[in-house]
């Protein structure tokens, strides 16, 4: 039976580099897995992440054959995590390849995460034969059905011919506009289903890029005008200004202008975080005071808080600009909105505030007010990360962390304290640096992400690192990918800052005397994980050594050891108190919606 398989998949080997048979007196045949394969390379997409089985292992070498990089994963979720992380890196969705019926379920998860954080994606999933639906085929679903609610785009192409068209046309919907996921259904008789290969319209559809959507020059002279009259202007960069490579021209406006910006999350380093023009260290002062926003490629959603009262002044003027005009005045009008990519925007913006010679003095009093919170905020950080009482809280970790990594490296980072105090404190000099849980709050990204970026690096940026800087809890979702990254050679440096729980939990003595109190269904703490998991030792599976560390000295060893590693990834486990937590923080982080 084995055998068998292994027989049939060398055929598919030899025919691969045959690529086509000769059928049909002397006309050239292709089935649908390479039809797949050749029109995914002439649109352009270049990686595929996914877990095969039946019916998709003839098409993933299928995909190999053509050229394209083929990464398997340990779970369907974390695949589809790494394609879309890959997606928003290149600009090219990456595709994630998964079985049918559950294959494609576990991927849901990551579709809404793809298109909850607008990442290009597109997923491909094999489906049971079309002969067998209706009567209990293997690994049935209602695979089209279920993906519609997650994607932009869902199809399954009707014959071996129409799937270029539907190739060609998933990957443009996947990144035309705002970005999305797009779903193609593959039943193992169209994968299987051989037609003549000139009977196949590969060129008519050839890949183009999607055109700039330049501002409306009316609308940049009005925001133009709001700003240079503004006493307390701010510009806030979102992951839309990173996807949209607007990095130089936003570094040339802020440069101009002296306004203070404040990056969301993943828009971090398109204007370097080290910049001096960065109010990060006064967020919640920045965005209470501001009168005109300037809004890049970010939405008001939870974490801008709903651009509402009481994080915002009553009657502050936004200037929005997305390439979503759906996006607009949701939550607060704005008064001005700008149907625009961020690039041509931003320059256009740059030139009519030049002519009108507008630049924000240091000396203003907005600046003096933020510069005196920025000092306070950083005063307190700074105390907290000096400390040297064991065992350690995160903000001393972060320091240690930060001081021992290459400053170029793409952070890929969840968890809750640990992705909220590492946002301070792990700095991003470059865009699209770093990857997080994202809009939809995702754990479980995190291994996904490093695995992508660190592809991405190896093939664009040999010399640049990949820290996964992960809480325990986050790190439990998809902590198995460890081996994708040891197969693939991805010298990927896993940091794991271990408090033995969900937001914290217990140290070794309470979570014993908790445990001993009851039935251990009834008496463990739903936030406690066990206490001080020796996670490194993963690496054993390996024969090589992890990292374990409690104390300062023991992080900067880790770290210098691990940066030295060009071939395969690190674990540093860093056992910090249990009940460490973050600064206290004026507002509840979600702060409740007015509506
Ligand atoms: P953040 O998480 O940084 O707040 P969001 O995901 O909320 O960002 O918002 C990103 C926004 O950027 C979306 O509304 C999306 O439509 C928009 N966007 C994506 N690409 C571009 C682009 N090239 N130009 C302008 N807006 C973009
Ligand atoms: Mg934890």
């Amino acid at each position: 039976m084995l055998l068998g398989r292994f027989a049939r998949l060398s055929q598919t080997l030899l025919r691969r580099n045959l690529h086509i048979t000769p059928k049909f007196n002397q006309a050239m045949a292709i089935d649908g897995n390479n039809i797949l394969a050749e029109s995914l390379k002439k649109q352009g997409v270049e990686y595929v992440f996914g877990i095969v089985g039946i019916p998709v292992i003839e098409t993933s070498l299928a995909l190999q054959a053509a050229g394209l990089k083929y990464v398997g994963m340990r779970n369907e979720q974390a695949a589809c995590y790494a394609a879309q992380a890959i997606g928003y890196l290149t600009g090219k969705p990456g595709v994630c390849l998964v079985v049918s019926g559950p294959g494609l379920l576990h991927c849901i998860g990551g579709m809404a995460n793809a298109q909850v954080n607008c990442w290009p994606l597109l997923v491909i999933a094999g489906s049971c034969p079309e002969d067998h639906e209706g009567i209990g085929g293997f690994q049935e679903w209602l695979q089209v059905e279920s993906s519609r609610m997650y994607s932009k785009y869902a199809a399954r192409p009707p014959s071996p011919r129409l799937v270029p068209l539907h190739v060609e046309k998933a990957v443009r919907y996947a990144c035309a506009g705002r970005p999305g996921v797009s779903y193609l259904d593959m039943p193992a008789t169209l994968l299987t289903a051989e037609v003549e290969e000139d009977k196949v319209p590969m060129d008519y559809y050839a890949a183009e890029t999607v055109k700039l959507a330049h501002p409306n020059p009316e609308l940049v002279e009005q925001a133009a005008d709001l700003l240079a009259k503004a006493q307390r202007p701010l510009i806030i960069v979102g992951k839309g200004a990173a996807y949209g490579r607007a990095e130089d021209a936003l570094c040339k406006l802020v440069e101009a202008t002296k306004v203070p910006f404040l990056p969301t999350p993943m828009g971090k380093g398109v204007v370097p975080d080290e910049s001096q023009y960065c109010v990060s260290t006064a967020r919640t002062q920045a965005l209470l005071k501001a009168d005109v926003i300037l809004l890049l490629g970010a939405r008001l959603n939870w974490m801008l808080h709903f651009g509402q009262a009481p994080r915002y002044a009553p009657g502050a003027k936004i200037i929005q600009v997305d390439i979503c005009p759906e996006e607009f005045h949701n939550s607060v009008k704005s008064e001005v909105a700008v149907h625009s990519d961020i690039k041509p925007f931003v320059e256009a913006l740059t030139l009519k505030l030049r002519d009108r010679k507008f630049s924000l003095p240091p000396t203003s009093d907005w600046w003096q007010g933020l510069r005196e919170k920025q000092k306070k905020n950083t005063q307190f950080v700074e105390g907290q990360a000096s400390s040297k009482s064991m065992p350690l809280n995160y903000y001393a970790v972060f320091k240690a962390v930060q001081a021992n990594i290459p400053k170029d490296s793409i952070i890929v980072s969840e968890g809750a304290n640990t992705m909220d105090i590492g946002r301070g404190m792990l700095l991003n000099n470059k865009p699209r640096h770093r990857l997080d849980a994202g809009t939809f709050a995702t754990m479980g990204v995190g291994p996904g992400f490093a695995v992508a970026a660190a592809m991405w690096c190896r093939d664009y940026a040999p010399e640049k690192r990949v820290i996964c800087v992960e809480g325990d809890s986050a790190f439990g979702f998809s902590g198995m990918e460890i081996e994708t990254m040891f197969r693939y050679k991805l010298p990927v440096i896993v940091v794991i800052v271990n408090n033995n729980g969900i937001y914290g939990g217990f140290d070794r003595d309470v979570m014993q005397d908790l445990q001993s109190s009851g039935d251990l269904a009834q008496c463990t703490p739903p936030t406690a994980l066990s206490t001080e998991v020796r996670y490194e030792k993963m690496m054993e599976m390996f024969g090589v050594s992890g990292h374990l560390c409690r104390t300062i000295p023991e992080i900067e060893a880790a770290l210098k050891d691990a940066v030295n590693v060009t071939d395969r990834p690190s674990i540093i486990n860093i056992l910090i108190d249990p009940q460490a937590s973050r600064k206290p923080q004026a507002f509840n982080w979600l702060t409740e919606s007015k509506l």
